[in-house]
């Protein structure tokens, strides 16, 4: 765990949210209302912004990361829309929806986002003061819940401030949330599928659609967490805890051991994370066995190796 940082407390001024936005454009972790829960607010094309979202959290896994935008024009630069993802967003957007959608190529979003996939899960809130701040922001902000990892969801910023504070710059407090509950997700890899159930009600998406959803244990084999299908591992053979690069070998180093390409060559953990997913994706496009050196397994070390163990794990075929 990093130091301690002063935890900013805002309020939901017109000049409280443009200094919100300003530090979210400036790298900075800003907590916010959303109408769903509180979000943990970050720069989504930033890496390093992004990094410190699961540093703050002490989450031991790289989830991918819900990006809110503020409007339509805005999620359309990012992500490709079928025809029902169309049908919904006109429905229901601004509000409690989140479409997980092909992202577009070079949209500058960070890898820690999407964990290294190419699906982008999109939002747009309905709050006026979420609303605010991505308009300040100008950039589109990746918010998970603002709340430690493996506790509820925070409703209030005082839940925020008792989970988060001297881990995030700033909290934005406008009361409490009025749906209370997190978005629903909805995928489109086979079909219009029900990925978490939310505040708008599956039945109401159904009615818009003309259809019934899918859910994932019907059409996908990979449906435990961390599994999902979008989340990206290498091709290539991985080894783990390498201290050198065996013939033939693609070496990913970190602090000492230099390799080919490193994660951070002062070993700073923060650094590891932002750069995890991409130099996978180098390393991956070399074409040669992956080693990685060893990282240590604490802070964000611990979302680090979960990954890295995901990668290096026997697969099929
Ligand atoms: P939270 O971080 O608490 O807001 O939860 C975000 C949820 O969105 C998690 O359940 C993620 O697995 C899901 N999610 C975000 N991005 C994607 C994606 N690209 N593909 C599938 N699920 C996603
Ligand atoms: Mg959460």
């Amino acid at each position: 765990m990093t130091d301690s940082i002063e935890t900013t407390k805002l309020g939901a001024s017109a000049a409280d949210i443009a200094e919100a936005g300003q530090r979210l454009a400036g790298g900075e972790l800003v907590a916010f209302p959303t109408e769903t829960v509180y979000g943990l607010g970050a720069d989504a094309t930033n890496d390093h912004a992004v990094a410190r979202i699961f540093e703050a959290k002490g989450r031991p896994s790289f989830n991918p990361l819900i990006a809110h935008v503020p409007n339509l024009a805005s999620a359309e630069m990012l992500c490709t829309f079928n025809e029902d993802a169309r049908r919904l967003a006109d429905a229901f957007w601004p509000g409690a929806l989140t479409l997980v959608l092909p992202l577009k190529p070079n949209t500058q979003i960070s890898s820690l986002v999407t964990a290294g996939g190419n699906s982008l899960a999109l939002r747009i809130p309905e709050s006026t003061t979420a609303q605010g701040i991505l308009q300040a922001a100008g950039k589109p902000i990746a918010a998970p819940s603002a709340n430690p990892s493996g506790r509820i969801s925070a409703t209030t910023a005082a839940h925020v401030f008792a989970g988060l504070n001297g881990r995030i710059d700033a909290i934005i407090d406008d009361g409490p949330c009025p749906v209370g509950v997190e978005s629903t997700i909805i995928g489109f890899d086979n079909g219009a599928t029900l990925l978490r159930a939310g505040g708008i009600p599956v039945e109401a998406l159904e009615s818009c659609l003309g259809k019934v959803l899918q859910t994932p244990e019907k059409n996908a084999p990979l449906s435990s967490p961390g599994q999902l299908a979008s989340h990206y591992a290498p091709n290539a053979r991985v080894r783990l805890n390498a201290t050198e690069a065996r013939t033939g070998e693609f070496l990913i180093g970190f602090g000492d051991i230099a390799g080919d390409e490193t994660l951070s060559a002062t070993a700073n953990l923060l650094e590891a994370a932002a750069n995890l997913f991409r130099v996978l994706h180098i390393a991956d496009a070399v074409g040669k066995p992956i080693a990685v050196a060893p990282i240590p397994h604490t802070g964000l070390g611990l979302a680090i190796n979960d990954r890295l163990n995901r990668a290096a794990a026997p697969r099929d075929s």
